[in-house]
């Protein structure tokens, strides 16, 4: 099946041939006739699926015709985060090549406010806005909702994770009662069923789920680690040094602050790294993604609302520094790996009877176990203590052999068969898959080391054997 026969106009359709892309996805075949014809669409789907462009393409089609008025916005789309904003309004550049005429703007936090300003002046096709920029601009009565005729909510159980929803419900209010409203979202928690309920009319519900290539080909592991913050570390950089086919890697962190630290920590070590979290301004978080992309780092820190939904293809490796409070993230998180059937390693840090815990109901989720792989992680190489300064020429504190631009890829040893996990790696389910499935009970292996915050953290450290 082509794009043709979705009823795109031409000038989308030769944008969309000028991509290099040929059949439509699932989403975009499904949900594109709905959205042309003005129907009310319910979207559940993750990126990767080509949801973006399952509204950008109708969209520019139906924008061909009528004109902006100024200050009032004829389209918005809402989106949780800035770079997920950004990423929307490089669709609208991509598929809009051909539409010379249309006014894009983007309304996000972190940047000049004068500049939004007078982009809203000027009268606005497609309006790309995190929730409270835009409010923000339509308190100062800079912005006039009246106008919209198509309102796209995007990411919506992400803007509930990050707590949006109030923002996102006084907005509907303030866009027109007869506009068109395209809603999605990977998952239907009881509050985002609520939110589609009160907003939307009648719509058409389009559900599809990433190809089972995207995360299958994941090999899973868990490795053991001590709870501090500096064993966790020294486990993640013996991790890291003795990756097997190490391209890039992205590392998870729960928290905001702790992304900062262990970009601190893991520049200190030599690694070739970039940090993206909540609280770094906007060019910076624009600078590390483009780095990250064109692979002039190795390695992204990152939390997960900050890398939600981040189109970054072909990432070898997945660190998860804590394991994920949600066991959804998990999913998330590992599923930037493995996609297009390429193959991907994910390895999840296990400290402590609270992390086994959540990796229980992980394994709960995805309807397997995850196995570990202690030899790999556990033999120490090096002082566990951090170098306090940041290297000169010479790193003081450094071990020799430590990588200095890049992380190292794998170190191929004679007794690398020693070093490599025995178990086979789990493949990943599909979320919506691993949920419906009644999972096994997990046979769990024995987290006896569990809360072992009481003994001395050499006591902890595997000690090899020899045979
Ligand atoms: P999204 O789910 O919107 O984040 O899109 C995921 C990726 O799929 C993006 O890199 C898109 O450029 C790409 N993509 C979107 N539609 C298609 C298509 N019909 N064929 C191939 N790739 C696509």
């Amino acid at each position: 099946m082509s794009f043709s026969h979705l009823g795109l106009s031409e000038k989308v359709l030769a944008a969309v041939a000028a991509t290099g892309y040929k059949t439509p996805t699932p989403i975009q075949d499904q949900a594109i006739p709905h959205v042309l014809a003005r129907r009310d669409v319910l979207g559940i789907a993750q990126t990767g699926t080509g949801k973006t462009a399952a509204f950008v393409l109708p969209m520019l089609t139906m924008l061909e015709t009528g004109r902006a008025r100024a200050r009032m916005p004829r389209t918005l789309i809402l989106e949780p985060t800035r770079e997920l904003a950004a990423q929307v309004e490089e669709s609208f550049i991509k598929y809009g090549v051909n539409h010379n005429k249309l006014n894009v703007a983007l309304i996000i936090g972190g940047v000049s406010f004068d500049d939004q300003d007078a982009k809203l002046m000027r009268g606005v096709d497609v309006l790309i806005a995190t929730p409270g920029r835009l409010l923000d601009h339509n308190e100062r009565g800079r912005l006039l909702l009246s106008g919209v005729e198509l309102l796209v909510i995007d990411e919506a159980d992400r803007m509930l994770d990050m707590g949006f929803i109030p923002d996102i419900e006084r907005i509907c209010k303030l866009v027109p009662f007869t506009r068109q409203t395209l809603f999605f979202t990977a998952t239907m928690p009881p509050e985002i069923r609520r939110i589609t309920e009160q907003f939307l009319s009648n719509p058409v519900r389009v559900e599809v789920s990433k190809p089972a290539t995207t995360v299958a080909t994941t090999a899973q592991f868990l490795a053991r680690s001590g709870r501090d913050g500096a064993e966790k570390r020294d486990t993640l950089r013996r991790l890291i040094r003795s990756a097997e086919g190490m391209k890039n890697g992205i590392i998870f962190c729960n928290r905001k602050r702790d992304v900062a630290t262990l970009h601190r920590s893991l520049l200190r070590h030599g690694f070739s790294v970039q940090a993206l979290h909540g609280d770094m301004d906007q060019s910076a978080r624009t600078a590390a993604l483009e780095q990250f992309r064109k692979n002039e780092v190795t390695l992204l820190v990152a939390s997960d609302v900050a890398a939600r939904g981040l189109d970054i293809p072909d990432v070898s490796h997945i660190y998860n520094f804590d394991v994920p409070i949600h066991a959804d993230d998990y999913v998330h998180r590992i599923g930037r790996t493995g996609r297009a059937g390429r193959s991907g390693t994910a390895i999840t840090i296990v400290a402590g009877s609270n992390d086994a815990k959540a990796v229980a109901a992980i394994e709960k989720l995805i309807g397997q176990t995850i196995p570990f792989m202690d030899k790999l992680a556990g033999a120490p190489a090096e002082p566990l203590h951090e170098p306090n300064h940041e290297p000169r020429h010479e790193p003081r504190h450094e071990p020799r052999n430590e990588p200095r631009q890049t992380a190292r890829p794998p170190q191929r040893g004679r007794h690398e068969h020693q070093r490599r996990p025995q178990q086979r790696p789990a493949p990943v389910a599909r979320i919506e898959e691993a949920r419906s499935r009644r999972a096994p009970q997990p046979v769990r292996q024995p987290m006896d080391d569990g809360d072992a915050s009481h003994l001395p953290a050499f006591l902890l450290r595997p000690v090899p054997i020899k045979a």
